[in-house]
């Protein structure tokens, strides 16, 4: 099999690759050099870039398609289909990363860390300032219990925090080896300290956090969402803050990205960072490998006869 790697990733996944393929690493195409170059490849390896649009597809006698992380999006999956090109990717990498970025937001949020910082690198000493809150023995509720949901909880637990949980498809095995407590969504809401979403982007959870569910949460809540921006609505998430229906909200993901003219940027009760979940070097090197592995898994599976 002829493998062209279109993206940096871990070295440790080019020697596994090279191990079983011909591999070429042409990490600097553009999109039209990428159309020139893929004829005669069986299997593309990218990241979030480059595009692998219709033209590429079209272009190539591409079998399959690895993207070495989660999303998706640059990659036409309706002509992959046509083509009859199988699509893998490699979100089980990431989630450590994420549950890891949740609770630096959340502890970088009660210890009021930004703003102590800033303020020493401007000479101030605001000892007085930047009294904070302890998450321990507070409530944590996790809507979407899949392999970051799950290890959330595992993180909670060293942190003394009470966990429930919500997830669509909740059943008794999901919760064995976790101490959470699974609740109706609704109650949820209203018993949470803190309530971080970890569902995907689907019609169904489009828009799950509105003004209804802002209402319902403590007036002391705070939000956290690293799953989707759509996920939460902004504008009611907006007017809930600044209103003080809830306390704060921690955001890594955003309806657009980047946000530039969001009026959440300009609220003191929220803390921003640019989607960045799954930015570690682990995450990113593990995202390889396992890619790297389902390659020669397939391969395997698919070897003539
Ligand atoms: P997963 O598929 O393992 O888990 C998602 C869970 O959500 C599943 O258990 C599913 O049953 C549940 N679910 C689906 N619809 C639901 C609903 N309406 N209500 C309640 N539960 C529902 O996914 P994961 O790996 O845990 O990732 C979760 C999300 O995190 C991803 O979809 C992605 O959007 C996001 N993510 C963000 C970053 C980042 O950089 N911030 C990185 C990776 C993933």
């Amino acid at each position: 099999m002829k493998i062209l790697v279109a993206s940096d990733i871990a070295p440790d996944a080019i020697t596994l690759l090279q191990e079983h393929f011909d591999v070429d690493v042409r990490t600097d195409l553009s999109e039209e050099e990428l159309v020139a170059a893929i004829p005669g490849y069986d299997a593309l390896v990218v990241r979030s870039k480059p595009r692998v649009p219709r033209s590429v597809i079209e272009a190539s006698s591409l079998s399959i398609i690895a993207r070495a992380g989660v999303g998706l999006d640059n990659i036409d999956l309706a002509a992959c289909k046509e083509r009859g090109i199988e699509v893998v990717n490699s979100p089980a990498a990431l989630s450590e990363s994420v549950a890891e970025l949740v609770f630096a937001m959340l502890l970088s949020f009660e210890r009021k860390i930004v703003r102590a910082d800033n303020a020493m690198k401007e000479g101030l000493w605001l000892k007085k300032e930047l009294k904070g809150t302890e998450i321990c023995n507070k409530t944590l509720g996790i809507i979407g219990f899949g392999r970051i949901g799950s290890h959330m909880a595992k993180i909670a637990a060293g942190f003394g925090m009470r966990v429930i949980a919500y997830d669509v498809h909740w059943n008794e095995d999901l919760a064995k080896g976790y101490d959470v407590e699974f609740w109706d969504l609704d109650l949820l809401y209203r018993e949470a300290d803190y309530l971080s979403l970890h569902v995907p982007l689907l019609p169904s959870t489009k828009g799950m956090i509105s003004k209804r569910e802002l209402g319902m949460m403590k007036k002391d809540a705070v939000l956290i969402n690293t799953s989707r921006g759509g996920i939460v609505d902004e504008e009611a998430l907006y007017n809930a803050l600044s209103a003080g229906t809830i306390r704060g909200a921690c955001l890594d993901v955003f309806e657009h990205e980047p946000p530039e003219d969001s009026p959440l940027l300009h609220l003191d009760n929220i803390i921003a960072t640019p989607h960045i979940g799954a930015s570690t070097r682990e995450a990113q090197d593990k995202a390889g490998v396992i890619i790297a592995e389902q390659l020669i898994a397939w391969a395997q599976k698919n070897r003539p006869v």
